[in-house]
């Protein structure tokens, strides 16, 4: 491709993405597609002459659209939400424009500092506790997901509580974490990579509202403390994936603090409504925990990849992740006075995300992302308030911001047929999740363009296709 046809191209992209999102709305949710449709599209061996784009943008709709699940469509309630703007679609664009490896400071210094200035404003924007902060003994970084900041608060932890040793030994000795029985698969998924295995994970009860029992959470400790084991991490959820459980961070923050433990608090959704003033009590008692992440890419209409993770204190998270070959010593990391990202997390390489995160702020900035959070908990609160006045259904959980879980009377069955006969419509997309042993009918309110018809409209096709009570 010449830089003649990719400014041809690019234009005609551009407009191509524009009139996507601006038309979403007309396809169904999901795509009504067999496993294999979509790949008997292509042809079967790689091409052996050249496409003109016209071609390659045409198949964008002939075979790409059709197998897609619109997450941006204003009717998708599904999961939770993964949202893109205008500006961070630019800022992803730039990014991939630049085509620079942010690896060290060194390799791109423009990548790491923007970086970690934008990590710094967004610790402002949330109100989170001085000690994250870059100009501090901590600091932030963006990671491709909370799964991948979830691992890197188990590795700093693992660090600070074996001195080094498991990363020089293979010894893990008995480390034990914990987490409510909420909390989400991804702190499993972190201890068996960081080799302390499912086995060494405490689920811990929850109470009524599905938060982490913090009495329970100290008769845990103490009954692995006295079978000769070394409780070192507990993970707290703010915002558990299925209900929007809450945990009580500052109970549980004590606890952490008096036993020496490592707290990471994971807010991968719930987090970014802290940007708007009337949400920060949800991250009361952060100023106990060790590290904290929340997803940009989730409810803060920037495109995925866009997790921000932070630490208190960042000798253990780079003694865990940092070795340094000699085809990455520079002049600059000797110094000590920069930042070489590839020591906060598990990639050496590094894309330059903070981009898309700084066109944002700038070109939409945070009083539109504000509103869309208010408009969302406002619409949640809406669905919450009919469920409450239909005698066919009933709340699953408390309504917290953009979720409301709810279920059908007559049980399991009739739940499980609402969502399978609302998700065929293509109308509206919602998902399952089991709350006490039963089904429940997930209601997320998060696409950025997701307006009162849509979630009026949700609502009356649940309405039309339930049974009665
Ligand atoms: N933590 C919580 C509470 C979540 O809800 C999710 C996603 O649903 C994750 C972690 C995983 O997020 P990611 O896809 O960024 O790894």
């Amino acid at each position: 491709m010449t830089p003649e046809e990719f400014r041809a191209a690019g234009h005609q992209l551009i407009d191509w993405i524009a009139g996507y999102l601006e038309g979403v709305e007309q396809f169904p949710v999901t795509a009504p597609v067999q496993p294999g449709d979509i790949a008997a599209l292509l042809p079967t061996h790689p091409p052996t002459a050249t496409d003109g784009w016209d071609a390659v943008q045409a198949d964008l709709d002939r075979v790409v659209v059709p197998g897609l699940t619109h997450w941006q469509h204003p009717s998708f309630f599904a999961y939770f939400p993964s949202n893109t703007s205008y500006s961070s679609i630019l800022g992803e664009l730039a990014a991939a424009g630049l085509g620079v490896n942010g690896m060290l400071w060194a390799t791109s210094p423009a990548a790491t500092e923007i970086e970690t200035v934008m990590l710094d404003w967004m610790a402002e924007l949330l109100g989170l506790p001085e000690r994250f902060r870059s100009t501090g003994t901590g600091g932030g970084v963006i990671q491709a997901t909370a799964s991948e900041a979830t691992l890197s608060a188990v590795l700093a932890a693992r660090e600070r509580a074996t001195g080094g040793a498991g990363n020089r030994t293979g010894t893990l000795g008995n480390l034990v974490a914990y987490s409510s029985a909420q909390a989400h698969s991804s702190i499993e998924k972190g201890l068996r990579i960081a080799g302390i295995g499912s086995e060494n994970l405490r689920l811990i009860p929850t109470d009524e509202a599905f938060a982490l029992r913090p009495d329970a959470l100290a008769a845990a400790i103490a009954a692995d403390r006295a079978a000769g084991r070394v409780p070192f991490l507990v993970v707290a959820a703010v915002g558990s994936t299925s209900s929007m459980a809450v945990d009580p961070v500052a109970a549980i923050g004590a606890i952490c603090r008096s036993e020496g433990l490592w707290l990471h608090v994971d807010a991968a959704m719930a987090g970014i409504a802290a940007l708007c003033p009337e949400h920060r009590a949800l991250l009361d008692g952060l100023e106990l925990a060790d590290s904290f992440c929340t997803n940009p890419h989730k409810w803060m209409t920037i495109n995925f990849d866009c997790d921000l993770f932070w630490v208190a204190d960042r000798a253990p998270l780079i003694g865990a992740l940092s070795i340094l070959p000699e085809y990455l010593r520079t002049a600059a990391a000797e110094t000590g006075a920069v930042i070489d990202y590839r020591d906060w997390g598990i990639p050496l390489g590094r894309k330059f995300r903070a981009l898309k995160l700084w066109f944002t702020l700038r070109l939409d900035g945070v009083a539109s992302i504000q509103a869309m959070i208010r408009r969302h908990v406002e619409l949640t609160d809406w669905v919450a308030a009919q469920v409450a006045a239909d005698e066919r259904f009933e709340l699953a959980a408390p309504p917290c911001l953009n979720l409301v879980c709810l279920r059908h009377v007559a049980g399991d069955a009739a739940t499980d047929a609402l969502i399978n006969d609302a998700n065929a419509t293509g109308e509206a997309l919602f998902t399952r999740t089991v709350l006490d042993g039963r089904s429940v009918l997930r209601f997320v309110v998060g696409a950025r363009t997701t307006e009162a018809r849509h979630v009026e409209a949700g609502w009356a096709l649940l309405g039309r296709l339930a049974p009665p009570a």
